[in-house]
This record gives C-alpha cells, structure tokens and sequence, in this order.
C-alpha cells in the first residue's frame, strides 16, 4: 500500500491549494486501506465523503505534498469520528447500577465482563456483582463463576432452571441487598443475529433498566460490524462499546463501523484472553491502525510545527530591529489564535504584554483576531508596510472588504502603533532578548 501511495504522493509536488483531483487521487488510495482494514462499505463511503468536503480547497503546507495533506486531513476525520479518549463506565446512578454486556456468541462478552468488574473493583473501589445470564451454552454460568473467584469478584449463586429474566431480577434484587455498587449482567449470544437472542435481550433490558449498556464486538468483524451494532442498538439502545481481540491481527476497522453507525462510544478495548489484558479507548492509535499511514501523518505534523517555527522566527527578527508592519502584526495575530487566543501567547513575545492589556482593557475577545486579520488581508502590501497611507476613504474600502467599521480600524492602528513603538524602544536596549534574537 505505502509503494501505491507514495507513486500518486510523488507526483504531486504542486503547492497552492487542494484540487478536487489531488483529494480524489489520494482518497482512493484511501478508500483501499480501509477496506483492507474490514471497514463497512457503506461506513467508508461516507466517511470519504466527509473527507472530500473538508479537504477540497485546503491550504497545502509548503514542505509536504498535497497528497500527503489529504492523509492528515484523514487521520484528523478519522480521529474525529473515533470519537473522544478515556470515555469510561458511567456509574452516575443510584447503585446497584445495572450495567448489560450484549453481542454475538463468542465476542467476549463473558471475559469483558470479568475483566470490567475486575477493574471497577480494583480501580474504582466499587462492590460489583457478577451474573451470568447465560441459561443457553452448556458451563456458561461455571465459566463467570471460575473467573470471578480468579478475578476476586462475587458472582450470583446459580440457581439452576430459571430464564434469564428471572436471573436478571435476582441479580439486581441480591445487589441491592448486599450493598453492592455494580451489578454487571453477562447474557448470552447467538452465532448470527436473530429475533429469539434480541427478545430476550431487550426483556431483561426492560426488566433491569440498566445504566449502561454496553456492545461487546471481536474486532475481527468485518462487514458485519455495521449490522451487529445497528441491530442492537436498534432494539436494546446501546450506551457504549467495547472492542475485542485488539490484540490481533485486525486492523480495526469494526471501530470505525460501529462507531460510525451507531454513534455510540467505544469505552473500553480487550487486548487478550486474560483478565488484565483490558485497555481504554485510544482513538490516535485505532487510526494509525486502520489507516497504517503514520509516518505521514507525524510528517505533516512536523511540517506545520516547522512552518510555524519559521514563520515566528522571522517575525522575531524584524521585530528585534524594531521593524513591525502590519503583515507582522497579522502573523502574530493568527499565531495568537492558534495557540487558544488572548491568554495564550501573548505574555510569550516581548512587547505583547502591553498589548494584551490593552486587548483586555478594551474588552476584546478572540472572535476580534479573525476581524482584525481578515481586515489586514483587505489591505493592499504597501498599506501593509505603510500604515500612513491608511486615510479615510482607503479605511472605508477595507471596513466594506472584511466586515468590519472604519473604526474597527481604527482601533486596529492604534494597537499597531503601540506594538510598533514597543519593538522599537525595546530593540534600542543592547543586550536585551530582542536585541539577541536581531543577531541570530
Ligand atoms: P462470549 O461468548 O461473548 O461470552 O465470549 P467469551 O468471553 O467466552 O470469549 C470467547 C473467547 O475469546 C475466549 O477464549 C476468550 O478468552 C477470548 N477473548 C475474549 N476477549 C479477548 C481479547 O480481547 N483478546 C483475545 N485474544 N481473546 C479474547
Ligand atoms: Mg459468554
């Protein structure tokens, strides 16, 4: 795949903007990964759809090809509809909180099911209770009960005969009277989807109104992945996922089906047969998987990092020999946007203290950096290097250009001109930090 990719990276070498044509050449690259790594058909035609949106007419880093901004603006998308980081169990109820692992036979639920309480217990300091509501397979029930006496976590007294409804109400019914904080509810699976398994699910549901509901999926799964999990939200109303067999040869994409169609969070990731072997969620790392692109990724990354470096450096310089027109001005105004606004960078710069002060005095916040900018760009290059230029009826055409009040503007010159005149007092000190930076 690299080998095909990097053939259509090399030949666009162009720099501007993203084309229609430099999105659709590296997308199909992209949309073979996926289905490599078993994502639904239709789960990557939309996602490639989301992709092309967001990416046609993207600004192409200086350093990198526009082929290789696509996969970021992938791995971003990807990351996106992943979904957050660290979602954990929700325990905000009055306990015993009833928590519902579902999914197919031989998904893991009864694992998960023991290696969550194992968690809770050991972690959470939470009292859990374990049934198993599994009255189907032969030495189910056995099965939660040797791996909760290994994982140090009580389970339900079997008590042979009852349906797993039945089971389901003793559970809640003992956790109650046992004090317990967790009462976690394994059922049983079928090999395939069908009405019996999902009636019975949705009854103990009904009967046990639990907190979390949580899908327990091999990650193995392929295009089934998107049916599963829409089958049982469908009917039972999933809170969460929880993804097996990451430990695998699987690329992951079972993550992406069901996260996409169901919406619902993937909370926790089995990474193998032991009671241990339980992970949280990392959604950076799921995308590398899938995607096995990377290295570009940290390529891109690292290109915009030097951009930016560059681009602060220069500035630096010309404001160290006291040279500080409006384009400069601009750029510190994007780099203080970027770095979270107001608080964030400007104490940073020598010189933009006064300016932070003045911008709070004023009351400005930060929707006001993207009018200033946008009321720089309307500005002809000489007005930028020249802000004497700048009478009446040239501030009228620039408010009319960016949206802004010929006051706007005013305003906007006049922190111009005390940034200015700060560069230059402060370039005068010999020795000083800016005087430093001039010489580098
Ligand atoms: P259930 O039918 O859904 O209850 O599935 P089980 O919990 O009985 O698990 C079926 C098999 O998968 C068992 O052999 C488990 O040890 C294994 N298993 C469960 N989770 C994982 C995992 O995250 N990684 C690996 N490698 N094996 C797992
Ligand atoms: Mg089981």
């Amino acid at each position: 795949l690299s080998d095909r990719l990097s053939g259509i990276l090399s030949g666009l070498t162009r720099r501007g903007s993203l084309t229609e044509e430099d999105v659709n050449a590296a997308l199909r690259e992209v949309r073979r990964a996926l289905l490599e790594a078993d994502v639904a058909l239709e789960v990557v035609r939309s996602f490639t759809d989301k992709v092309r949106e967001r990416a046609v007419g993207a600004e192409v880093l200086k350093s990198i090809t526009p082929g290789q901004q696509v996969i970021k603006i992938v791995n971003d998308v990807l990351i996106e509809t992943l979904g957050g980081e660290g979602e954990s169990i929700n325990f905000d109820a009055v306990p015993p909180v009833p928590v519902l692992m579902v999914g197919l036979q031989g998904s893991g639920k009864t694992t998960s099911t023991a290696k969550i309480a194992k968690r809770l217990t050991e972690r959470h300091k939470k009292k859990v209770l374990m049934a198993s509501l599994d009255t189907r397979r032969p030495a189910a029930m056995e099965q939660l009960a040797i791996l909760g006496q290994q994982v140090g976590v009580q389970t339900l007294p079997i008590v042979a005969g009852q349906s797993a409804v039945q089971i389901a109400r003793r559970a809640v019914e003992a956790a109650r009277l046992g004090g317990y904080d967790v009462v976690m509810l394994d059922t049983a699976g079928r090999v395939t989807l069908d009405d019996t398994l999902m009636a019975e699910v949705a009854e103990v549901k009904a009967a046990t109104n639990p907190h979390e509901v949580l899908l327990v999926a091999d990650a193995l799964t392929g295009q089934d992945a998107v049916n599963t999990a829409r089958a049982f939200d469908a009917r039972v109303g999933l809170t969460g996922i929880v993804l097996t067999r990451m430990d695998g040869d699987s690329r992951g994409g079972a993550a992406l089906s069901m996260r996409a169609v169901t919406g619902k969070p993937i909370k926790l990731v089995g990474i193998g047969e032991k009671v241990d072997e339980l992970d949280e969620f990392h959604p950076s790392r799921v995308a590398n998987r899938i995607l096995g692109m990377g290295d570009i990724v940290s390529l891109v990354e690292k290109a915009a990092q030097t951009i930016d470096a560059t681009q602060a450096q220069a500035t630096a310089q010309r404001m160290a020999k006291g040279q500080f027109d409006l384009s400069d001005m601009r750029a510190q105004l994007q780099q203080m946007e970027k770095m979270g606004g107001i608080g964030g960078v400007m104490g940073m710069l020598p010189g933009m203290k006064q300016a932070q002060s003045q911008l709070a005095n004023a009351g400005v916040g930060d929707t006001m950096f993207k009018r200033m900018i946008a009321a720089i760009d309307s500005m002809t290059p000489a007005e930028r290097k020249n802000p004497d230029l700048l009478k009446n009826s040239r501030k009228k055409r620039i408010a009319a250009g960016s949206g802004t009040s010929a006051e706007q503007i005013n305003k906007l010159l006049k922190m111009h001109r005390g940034m200015a005149d700060a560069m230059k007092m402060m370039s005068k000190q010999k020795g000083g930090m800016l005087g430093k930076l001039g010489s580098m």
